[in-house]
């Protein structure tokens, strides 16, 4: 890959709470390139939310803070810019889509206008010249008369329009990179579908990069060039999107992936166990409570380091298996091995992402 628009590296963002420290984002790295889609995936708490929020300080502090880490944009750290750099750079170079779009409109202005003002902040453009593009904006999105629907209030949009309209909010100053978090987790299935093929679409035209934060993975099968999975706030597993699903390596990615309709227990369970504390999450591999290859190792000192999969160092796994000299097999699945204390526990994974 050329040099990355976005390169992550060692990102520690945490929430002073009054249970304790959460370490929500704990040694976070990874690159976003020019004109790629990187998915983050995990489950509900596996802090994929505050490492998209953390990029532009979108993090309310306090509690929040970020701790430590770079977060290289373009060539500028973007923690060492101040409120004045970071609130130019929001919006026109970097550009948010959330889950709940309700949150980008402001409910008492037309879509028009709102549409219009993002456009003036950032670009030196005419009233009038703003207003074209952001009725081609929402034609583009998909909004069927978008002239007419220009002057409409955001409560006379239907919610999967709604979401349309804050794509077209965040695409009006054709930013560089658009981080969308669980952007149509909301939305059924077709309308989905249709959101989907319009960021590929809409990405092919602006050249831009996607940072795309999703619990989905039939949805990073769709749009991913890359994957990182996340768990307990660290790095599980980073690498190429067909890489991570015809060999996935770490015991979590293949969990997930065996949750997924068609593959291993065919959709049929969410994964055994539940995610560890947010304040006081277990030593050594985050995920040996729900692991079933769990060995000794695995329970003290640190998170494993990444290693490469097959030598391969843009596919990297976070797994003591796969030290040199280790036996990636056993994890793999290629040969049965007991376990030592790995116990799957059924239990409800659903937890607020943050
Ligand atoms: S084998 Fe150990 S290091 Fe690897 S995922 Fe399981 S618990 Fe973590």
């Amino acid at each position: 890959m050329t040099e990355p628009l976005l390169s992550i590296r060692d990102l520690r963002t945490v929430f002073h709470t009054d249970e304790g420290l959460v370490r929500a984002v704990d040694g976070v790295s990874f690159d976003v390139g020019r004109g790629e889609t990187v998915c983050l995936v995990g489950e509900s708490g596996s802090g994929k939310t505050v490492t998209g929020e953390s990029i532009t300080r979108l993090i309310r502090t306090p509690p929040g803070e970020i701790a430590g880490g770079e977060i290289v944009f373009d060539g500028r750290d973007l923690t060492t810019l101040d409120e004045d750099e970071l609130r130019e750079l929001r919006g026109d170079r970097i550009a948010h889509v959330f889950q709940n779009p309700q949150g980008a409109l402001n409910p008492v202005y037309t879509v028009g206008w709102q549409i219009v003002e993002a456009i003036q902040l950032h670009q030196d453009v005419t009233r009038a010249e703003a207003r074209e593009r952001g009725i081609d904006l929402l034609d583009r999105v998909g909004i069927p008369e978008a002239t007419r629907r220009f002057d409409d209030y955001p409560h006379e949009f239907s919610g999967g329009m709604k979401q349309r309209v804050a794509l077209a909010m965040a695409l009006a100053t054709n930013p560089d990179l658009l981080i969308a978090d669980e952007p149509t987790t909301a939305l059924d299935v077709t309308i989905q579908n249709q959101i989907l093929g319009l960021l590929s679409e809409l990405q092919a035209e602006f050249d831009m990069s996607i940072l795309l934060i999703t619990h989905d993975l039939g949805v990073v099968a769709e749009v991913a060039d890359r994957v990182v999975v996340m768990y307990a706030g660290k790095v599980m597993e980073r690498g190429g999107v067909f890489d991570v699903f015809e060999r996935p390596s770490h015991p979590y990615t293949r969990a997930l992936l065996d949750c997924l309709p068609g593959r291993g227990t065919g959709g049929a369970r969410s994964i055994g166990g539940k995610l560890p504390s947010a304040t006081d999450p277990p030593d050594g591999c985050r995920f040996h409570p729900r692991c079933e290859h769990a060995v000794d190792a695995c329970r003290a000192g640190e998170q494993p380091p990444v290693y490469p999969v097959d030598g391969d160092d843009d596919h990297v796994v976070s797994c003591v298996h796969y030290e040199p000299g280790g036996d990636p097999s056993v994890v793999r699945g290629e040969e049965a091995v007991p376990t030592d204390g790995g116990r799957p526990v059924e239990g409800d994974t659903e937890e607020d992402d943050r």
